[in-house]
């Protein structure tokens, strides 16, 4: 990945004004870098940081909204994964109640961890990941290869 990123951030209905209140904090450094966000949560974000930043700045966002997790944003999110166009995932999901679209979440989670990249599901690790000097430099991660539990035997 380059040294500027593009950072998928997520969030359920619960833990939406905690994202709000990260990307506040944190607004300086996420502008360095592409946006990606479902549906909702990319609204939320997206006028957080022209709150912070006026109205000119509107034009100069550079924040892509998918649809709404529950209506296939999540599984918008993972393909843009699996095809390389993610970096980074900050996804606060709620732990404390089941979501319509579970098993959405669930893909999008193995997906992330199938092709490694740095994720976040809580603020501890979001901070911890936004303050890192490998935010703002190459950084080449490792993919296990998986091709043994594909093909198994089998000529494709
Ligand atoms: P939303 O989707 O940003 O559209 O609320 C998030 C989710 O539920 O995955």
């Amino acid at each position: 990945m380059k040294q500027s990123k593009t950072i998928a951030l997520v969030a359920h209905d619960n833990r939406k004004a905690d994202m709000v209140e990260w990307v506040e904090w944190n607004w300086e450094k996420l502008l360095k870098h592409k946006l990606v966000c479902t549906g909702t949560t990319g609204k939320l974000v997206a006028e957080a940081l022209i709150k912070m930043q006026g109205d000119d700045f509107t034009g100069k966002l550079s924040l892509t909204r998918l649809k709404s997790g529950p209506l296939g944003g999540d599984q918008q999110l993972g393909a843009k994964i699996a095809e390389g166009d993610i970096d980074m995932l900050i996804f606060f999901w709620d732990p404390m109640q089941a979501q319509p679209h579970d098993v959405d979440v669930k893909a999008l989670l193995r997906i992330a961890s199938l092709y490694n990249i740095p994720t976040a599901t809580n603020r501890s690790t979001a901070d911890f990941m936004i303050s890192s000097p490998l935010l703002e430099q190459e950084y080449h991660q490792k993919v296990k290869d998986y091709s043994g539990y594909i093909n198994r035997g089998i000529d494709l």
